[in-house]
């Protein structure tokens, strides 16, 4: 899978090169338009130094010997080497220019490109990891089993693999007990020096659906990638830079190794993210409601290799972040 093992060395390799060129590069021209601020590819392209800016009908690719991004007029979706991000705005062209909105550029395309630039970076030696629902609340109900077993049993394998790493561990829950939302962030916010990983696996009405999907807090004054699930305009964690590295690293690697169908990097205000006053991500490991998936889902190995893939992300976005903290 040529893709992805492209998107893996871009992670690791690809990124400090980048930010090491545009140290010098142009300087942003802000294009109001709509109420919101945007810039134009073509500011894109000389900012960060892309080699190439071709425009195909709707299509807009920039290239640069080891990083391809796609984006969509009118299309949220946007590829950076292939791996799905889900804008806040769409990319639009009003005019005779193609622009993206401010907001996508700090909080989404700018941090995914350069992760070493990323303010407020602190050192994390400590992974809270949070394994969804419990108890009578069940999760979704899948087609082989319940997801609060699947979150669990997945959890306490990650809890493994990021030990057997060096990292220290803290959950939420060890054993099928329910805990609020409101328990979980107060969890997560009595650790220092952490980051925070909510596990879950997901459903849906269309038995269609399947793959994994990313979530990371939705920046303030933008709306979550499903509407529906959102809880308003609330203030967001003071984080966005370091969710959405974390959100890339995890969701890269995963699309790298797991082999399944990419939904992409979303934004979302779930109530376990916005409280949380540290680096906070929620990883949807797939479709319990999809026949493939359920089975994939079900299986020790696949939770195993799922746990093991987010350890190994979590190491490389503590490399890309340069929050590596020594040892005690
Ligand atoms: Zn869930």
């Amino acid at each position: 899978m040529l893709r992805r093992c492209l998107l893996l060395s871009f992670w690791l390799v690809g990124l400090a090169s980048i930010g090491d060129k545009a140290d010098a590069a142009d300087e942003w021209k802000l294009i109001p338009y709509g109420g919101l601020k945007y810039v134009s590819a073509a500011n894109v392209k000389s900012f960060y130094r892309f080699t190439e800016l071709e425009e195909k009908g709707k299509k807009l690719i920039f290239k640069s010997p080891n990083l391809v991004m796609e984006w969509e007029i009118n299309s949220q979706a946007i590829f950076i080497n292939k791996v799905k991000f889900v804008l806040s705005f769409p990319v639009i062209k009003p005019t005779y220019r193609s622009i993206v909105s401010v907001v996508d550029l700090a909080k989404l395309i700018d941090p995914v490109l350069r992760p070493s630039y990323i303010k407020h970076v602190g050192k994390f030696d400590t992974v809270v990891i949070d394994a969804g629902h419990g108890a009578h609340d069940s999760g979704a109900v899948g087609v082989l089993g319940y997801e609060k077993n699947y979150c669990l049993d997945t959890a306490l394998r990650l809890e493994k693999a990021l030990k057997k790493r060096g990292f220290k561990t803290r959950m939420t829950r060890s054993a099928d007990k329910f805990l609020t939302l409101g328990q979980r962030v107060q969890v997560a916010n009595s650790v220092k020096n952490a980051i925070f990983i909510s596990v879950h696996f997901n459903s849906s009405d269309n038995r269609l659906a399947n793959g994994i999907e990313t979530y990371a807090l939705a920046p303030q004054g933008t709306t979550s990638t499903n509407g529906g699930r959102a809880s308003g305009f609330r203030k967001g964690n003071n984080r966005d830079g370091e969710n959405i590295a974390l959100a890339t690293a995890v969701h890269a690697m995963a699309m790298h190794r797991m082999g399944v169908e990419d939904r992409g990097v979303k934004r979302a205000r779930f109530n376990v993210l916005t409280g949380i006053n540290k680096p906070a991500i929620l990883f949807e490991g797939g479709f319990v409601t999809h026949s493939g998936d359920a089975r994939r889902i079900n299986t020790a190995e696949y939770r195993e290799k799922l746990a093991s893939t987010v350890a190994d992300a979590i190491v490389s976005f503590r490399k890309a972040v340069g929050g590596a903290s020594k040892r005690r």
